[in-house]
């Protein structure tokens, strides 16, 4: 097993895990019932998505980023380094080559 993908809350980690098991990939999902034991073991602030088998790791990661641009598509940001705006089918900022996440 290998930790696969941080996902920013639950809703997201479910979805991944929904979706990578379309593609025939097992993940599970650790850190997002961690009540009662504040204290003893460290808290696991965000839900992580694991892959269970070593062999799907790659393709789950290429998959992973491919369902994320999906989400981001249409969404217009603005560059972090240079405040530049840029459309949402871009991935990276033109005027300085800012990769965005
Ligand atoms: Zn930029």
């Amino acid at each position: 097993m290998r930790a696969l993908y941080q996902s920013k809350d639950r809703v997201e980690a479910q979805l991944l895990k929904d979706f990578l098991a379309s593609y025939h990939i097992q993940t599970v999902v650790h850190g997002e019932f961690l009540n009662g034991a504040a204290g003893e073991l460290p808290v696991q602030p965000f839900p992580v998505l694991w892959v269970l088998e070593e062999r799907d790791f790659d393709r789950a990661k290429a998959l992973i980023v491919h369902f994320l641009m999906q989400e981001s598509a249409g969404i217009d940001w603005h560059c972090c380094r240079c405040g530049e705006h840029n459309e949402g089918q871009f991935h990276q900022c033109w005027n300085c080559g800012t990769l965005h996440d």
